[in-house]
């Protein structure tokens, strides 16, 4: 079956992506970070990879891009390796909001004030003060040497424009770190915490990074390149499950109906996705819908996901 989705795959990749990309005119690429503002729209990138790193990559591929929030996925992996189970979620919850990915509303509602899940902002801020090391740099070191771990690839870094263009204009994330400083959710200084939270977000990386990461995760936490275990299968198992409820924000219901894997969005226009036991995907496609997904993004792995009868139920 591997063999007849790969063929399919390459006949036909090019033309899905081509239609999806039409899907670009329909959203407009974000600008609260003014950085990211410079993205054109009108790109659609795609990178498929099976077990044992075969590519297929299709349209703008090589464009470079911020994990945003993609590296919450991987900054919750390391704070649960850091701390287990127990501390992570005394300081986040494991419901979905509703809500915007930025939103205030509910930070008061789960006893004793903290996030709904570690996904959304206030959440993985909070995740955030909770990787291991003894000051920021030391936490983005750690951070840093763990996402190039999963990517496979030793050259990722900060994009240091974007962290400074987001550090510079987060008014709306320093009031929700306030606001969790407040209730007793953060144990370190604010501007340390955001140092942090900026760090990740702003590390750049291109599909086929992102198709290499999402692997490691399709395969429960084991790099079936390098036959290694990264991560221990519960905590894989934990990520996934917050995907699925949550990772593409207000429309992950949505999301999953017409998909139906778990995958995880940001800013940039990047999703990270993947067809359990078999590939990581990545895409990225700047131009975004009202909730904050890449529109065209959106749109192929839908085609995809009906094509090849990728949806989990
Ligand atoms: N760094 C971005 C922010 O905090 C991440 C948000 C996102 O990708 N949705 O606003």
């Amino acid at each position: 079956q591997h063999d007849e989705t790969w063929k399919k795959l390459h006949t036909h990749i090019d033309e899905w992506v081509a239609g999806s990309k039409t899907h670009t005119k329909e959203g407009h690429v974000a600008s609260y970070i003014p950085e990211l503002a410079n993205a054109s729209g009108n790109i659609l990138g795609f990178c498929i990879m099976d077990h044992a790193g075969q590519t297929i990559t299709s349209g703008d591929s090589e464009f470079r891009f911020t994990l945003q929030s993609i590296s919450k996925v991987f900054s919750l992996i390391l704070a649960l390796m850091d701390n287990g189970e127990e501390v992570v979620f005394s300081k986040v919850g494991m419901e979905p909001t509703g809500d915007d990915f930025n939103s205030m509303l509910k930070l008061e509602l789960i006893e004793p004030g903290i996030p709904f899940n570690p996904l959304i902002n206030a959440g993985a801020i909070a995740i955030s003060s909770l990787i291991g090391g003894n000051t920021p740099d030391e936490q983005i070191d750690r951070i840093l040497h763990f996402f190039r771990d999963i990517a496979d690839n030793p050259a990722l870094d900060i994009n240091q424009n974007v962290f400074k263009s987001e550090s510079d204009t987060a008014h709306r994330n320093r009031s929700l770190a306030y606001f969790l400083k407040d209730n007793g959710v953060l144990d370190k200084e604010v501007d340390e915490v955001l140092r942090v939270y900026f760090s990740h977000c702003s590390v750049e990386v291109n599909c086929t990074d992102l198709a290499r990461m999402a692997l490691v995760l399709a395969h429960n936490g084991v790099d079936p390149i390098r036959k290694q275990r990264l991560i221990p299968r519960r905590f894989v198992q934990i990520t996934k499950t917050f995907m699925f409820t949550c990772g593409m924000y207000n429309a992950s219901g949505e999301f999953a109906m017409n998909v139906g894997l778990p995958a995880k969005s940001g800013v940039s226009g990047s999703i990270l996705t993947m067809v359990p036991g078999q590939y990581g995907i990545g895409v990225v496609g700047p131009a975004l819908n009202r909730k904050g997904n890449s529109t065209a993004g959106v749109h192929l792995l839908g085609m995809l996901s009906q094509e090849f009868d990728w949806s989990l139920f």
